[in-house]
């Protein structure tokens, strides 16, 4: 039975309830979390807000940088065991829960460093004045994460904020929270004062929208799909709450005939097949040049065949899917596909290991998909790759603009001017030239445009989010 972190001790709800945990390898209960509600987040914030005014205003930048600095060094000694919770929890291979847990270190060691960093400005102004801005935190910040990538969105999330100089009340997934909720244990272990970081489980339409609705949040940043976004964004505008929203993506991938296709495709193929495809910034529409189309579909179909779906121990190329909703999803889009005669080149297999009761899913490569489909336009968030034809620049351009998402976008070509011509062009929040995705970039901002949303976490511009500035005015005279 797991409970809730709040106030550096572990709570059961005041509800009395649980959640059951299934495994997706497998589909059976694993384990119970906390149905939390509304008292359960009051709780969490109050204990926040006494955290705020009290232990963690008394601690500079310094201090502030080195207790987040421990917790990094203190997630890397528990590395293993970090990545055998998430593995269980999400159904992820070893290799990608191991990354996890390693990108959830690298941002804390990040977010320690910018800690004692974050400087305002002075401003030229008329005689006798002096104004100069400084960045204070919002406060109490509250944290809704999906549960696709729960360390390494915690990380980025809560790292900026904690970094700023705010505290955190976090509602994670309720399908993926128990990396999370050990992950506070560590920051208590460290030194982190009771009340900087807290964990409330349990259902999004229940604890998330409390912890949206609840006037003691001074700031939301919401990870997840479009439709709850909105939903999010128009609780808090009741109380003008400032909220970062990173949704989701449709995000294209852009072959060009005179790109090096031996480094592209298994860029290509990682960008669609990495966490099963459950990622926000996937790149899940290819388009390619017209001279080339036929080419490189043979090469990638020889290279989807060979892809091996299975249980997470197996650390193969993909694992299952997060839940039995999200399978039936990925079917509904296939379906769909075969009603509109979409071509389907190749698919993946499921390995024999792979228990029925699972919910592992082959990735699938279709082509010809008309840009106006919904499998053109929509998140599958599952390893369905669409490719499509294109004729020059401008052409690439209009297809990758014609979806309502702008987060991320990947452009094969070797000609230098047109790699700039693409970027210029693209409406997305991160445009990739010759590689997708640069290794992780915990250093590099991140966010959308459109329905992908507004704001930017990574990098050190996700202050600016997790900030406000007040500008001081000083007449002295002289
Ligand atoms: P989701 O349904 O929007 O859920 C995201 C989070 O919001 C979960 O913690 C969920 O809780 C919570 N939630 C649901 N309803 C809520 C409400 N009324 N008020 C407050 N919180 C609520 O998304 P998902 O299905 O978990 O994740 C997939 C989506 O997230 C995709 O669209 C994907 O592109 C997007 N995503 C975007 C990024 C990015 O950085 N841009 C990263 C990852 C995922 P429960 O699940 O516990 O109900
Ligand atoms: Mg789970």
């Amino acid at each position: 039975m797991h409970l809730n972190f709040i106030a550096n001790q572990t709570r059961p709800s005041s509800s009395g309830q649980t959640i059951a945990m299934l495994d997706p390898s497998d589909g059976q209960v694993f384990a119970h979390i906390q149905r939390s509600n509304a008292a359960d987040i009051d709780g969490a914030v109050q204990a926040a807000r006494q955290c705020f005014e009290g232990a963690w205003s008394k601690l500079d930048g310094v201090e502030r940088g080195r207790l987040l600095m421990r917790l990094s060094r203190r997630i890397s000694e528990c590395l293993d065991e970090l990545t055998a919770i998430e593995q269980r929890d999400c159904g992820k291979p070893t290799r990608q829960a191991r990354a996890d847990a390693t990108a959830l270190a690298r941002y804390f060691e990040f977010y320690a460093g910018a800690c004692d960093k974050l400087h305002g400005d002075t401003i030229p102004y008329l005689n006798g004045y002096s104004v100069l801005t400084w960045r204070e935190p919002h406060g109490v910040t509250g944290h809704v994460i999906p549960w696709n990538y729960p360390m390494q969105i915690f990380g980025r999330s809560v790292g900026g904020a904690l970094a700023a100089g705010n505290v955190c009340v976090v509602k994670p997934a309720e399908d993926a929270c128990l990396s999370l909720l050990r992950v506070a244990e560590l920051a208590a272990e460290v030194g982190f004062p009771a009340g900087a970081l807290n964990i409330v489980t349990g259902y999004g339409h229940e604890v998330g929208d409390a912890l949206a609705r609840h006037p003691g949040i001074d700031h939301i940043s919401f990870t997840g799909s479009p439709t709850v976004g909105t939903v999010i964004q128009q609780v808090a505008a009741v109380r003008h709450c400032p909220v970062t929203l990173e949704l989701g993506g449709k995000s294209p991938q852009i072959v060009f005939a005179d790109a090096d296709l031996d480094a592209a495709l298994p860029a290509i193929i990682n960008a669609i097949v990495q966490n099963a495809g459950q990622t926000c910034s996937a790149g899940s529409r290819l388009l390619v040049e017209q001279t080339i189309y036929e080419p490189l579909l043979e090469r990638l179909g020889a290279a989807f065949e060979a892809l091996r779906v299975g249980p997470p121990s197996m650390d193969l190329d993909l694992g299952p899917l997060i839940r039995q909703s999200q399978q039936q999803r990925v079917w509904d889009f296939l379906s769909d596909a075969q009603v509109a005669h979409i071509p389907m080149v190749a698919q993946g297999r499921v390995v024999d290991e792979a228990p029925e009761s699972g919910f592992y899913q082959a990735p699938t490569l279709l082509r010809d998909v008309p840009p106006e489909h919904r499998l053109a336009q929509q998140e599958v968030f599952g390893p369905v790759l669409c490719a499509m034809p294109f004729q020059g620049e401008d052409q690439a351009v209009a297809l990758a603009n014609g979806t309502p998402f702008g987060l991320v976008a990947g452009v094969w070509t070797a000609d230098g001017a047109r790699q700039f011509r693409m970027a210029r062009r693209i409406r997305s929040g991160q445009v990739f030239i010759n590689n997708y995705g640069a290794g992780g970039g915990v250093e590099l901002p991140f966010g959308g445009v459109k329905s992908s949303g507004y704001g930017r976490e990574k990098g050190f511009e996700a202050l600016q989010s997790f900030t406000t500035l007040k500008t001081v005015a000083i007449k002295h005279g002289g």
